[in-house]
C-alpha cells in the first residue's frame, strides 16, 4: 500500500475533486494519502474555518485511507479556537506555513502546544518557499528547534528542506540525540520527501538522509504536493521510478520493511494511527560514537 503524505486541495467543486483524486491516485498506483486544507492567507483566506474543513472532509469523508490535515494560521487571534474546531471534525493533523511569521513566534508556539495536547502532528513547510515574500529565515531547518521543549510533539519538515537538506538532516540527528541530554524531551521530527529537492539533488540528498548516520527508517515520509483536483500521475510516477532506482542503488529496496514504511508506515505513526514500537538508535559522538544508546519510541 502506498500512502502519499502531501496532497493539496483547491477550490474546485467537491464532487469533481474527489471523483478525478480517487480515479488519477489508482492509475498511479497510490492508495491514499493526507489531504491538505486551502491555505488560510492564500487562496483561502475568503473562507472561514468551518468551510475550509467542510471542503476538507467533504473531499476525504468516509474515504478509507485518506486523511486530512487543517492549514492553520498558529498566530491567528482565534488559533485556539479553531484548533478545537479542527478537532471537532476529528482532524488527523495540522499544516503550517510561517512565511509571515519565525516558527519560535510566542503566539505559534502556543498554538503548537495545544495542537499537540490533543495528539496531532504538525507538517511545516520548510526550505525555500514560493510564496512571493521575503520569507527565508522563516523557513530554514534549525528555525524548529525550538520545537524541541513541546511535550510529545510530533511534526515533520516538508521537502527535505530544500536547498536546506543539510541542514534538515542535522536538526534530525539534533533531535534524536536530545534524547541522550534529556529525559523529558519527547518531541519526535520526521523528514518529509516531498519534492522539493528537484531531481538533480535526489540522489545526493538521499546518500545523506538514508546511508549516513542517522536511524531515519521510521521517520521519512513520501509525498508528492499534488493536488487533489488535478492529482499528476506521471509526475507521481516518475518521482516513484527515480526514488526507487535510487533505493536499489544504495541497497535499501529489499531492507526489511523499508519500502513498506517510507510508503506508508511512517505517515500512519506520524498521524497517529499505528501503535509501532521500536527502538530509535540516538546518535553520539566521538569518543561516545561506538556507545549504543536508543530511546524507546
Ligand atoms: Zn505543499
Amino acid at each position: 500500500m502506498i500512502l502519499d503524505g502531501h496532497i493539496h486541495t483547491s477550490n474546485t467543486p467537491e464532487r469533481e475533486c474527489r471523483e478525478s483524486l480517487l480515479e488519477r491516485m489508482a492509475e498511479a498506483g497510490v492508495s491514499g494519502g493526507m489531504l491538505l486544507s486551502m491555505d488560510p492567507l492564500g487562496d483561502g483566506k475568503c473562507l472561514s474555518a468551518a468551510e475550509r474543513l467542510d471542503k476538507l472532509f467533504s473531499i476525504t469523508g468516509g474515504r478509507p485511507n485518506l486523511y486530512t490535515a487543517y492549514w492553520i494560521d498558529p498566530t491567528a487571534d482565534d488559533a485556539a479556537r479553531q484548533v478545537d474546531l479542527a478537532v471537532s471534525y476529528d482532524v488527523n493533523a495540522f499544516k503550517v506555513i510561517c512565511s509571515r511569521f519565525h516558527p519560535s513566534d510566542a503566539r505559534a508556539m502556543d498554538t503548537y502546544r495545544k495542537i499537540s495536547e490533543t495528539g496531532r502532528p504538525v507538517l511545516f513547510h520548510s526550505g525555500i518557499c514560493w510564496d512571493g515574500i521575503d520569507s527565508a529565515n522563516n523557513h530554514r531547518p534549525g528555525g524548529f528547534e525550538c520545537l524541541i521543549n513541546i511535550p510529545n510533539l510530533k511534526f515533520t519538515l516538508a521537502h527535505v528542506s530544500w536547498p536546506w537538506c543539510d541542514e534538515c538532516i542535522a536538526v534530525y540527528g539534533k533531535f534524536n540525540n536530545a534524547y541522550y541530554w534529556r529525559d523529558d524531551v519527547s518531541c519526535e521530527m520526521f523528514v518529509d520527501i516531498t519534492p522539493g529537492t528537484p531531481p538533480l539533488w535526489r540522489e545526493e540528498v538521499f546518500k545523506k538522509l538514508f546511508c549516513g548516520d542517522y536511524d531515519v527508517g521510521h521517520n521519512v515520509i513520501f509525498g508528492t504536493d499534488s493536488y487533489a483536483h488535478k492529482y499528476n500521475v506521471t509526475w507521481t510516477r516518475d518521482w516513484m521510478q527515480r526514488d526507487g532506482e535510487l533505493y536499489e542503488k544504495f541497497g535499501l529496496a529489499g531492507a526489511d520493511g523499508f519500502l513498506e514504511h517510507i510508503y506508508g508506515q511512517n505517515l500512519l505513526r506520524f498521524l497517529g494511527l499505528s501503535d509501532e514500537k521500536f527502538e530509535k538508535k540516538v546518535p553520539m559522538v566521538a569518543e561516545s560514537a561506538n556507545d549504543t544508546r536508543v530511546r524507546k519510541i
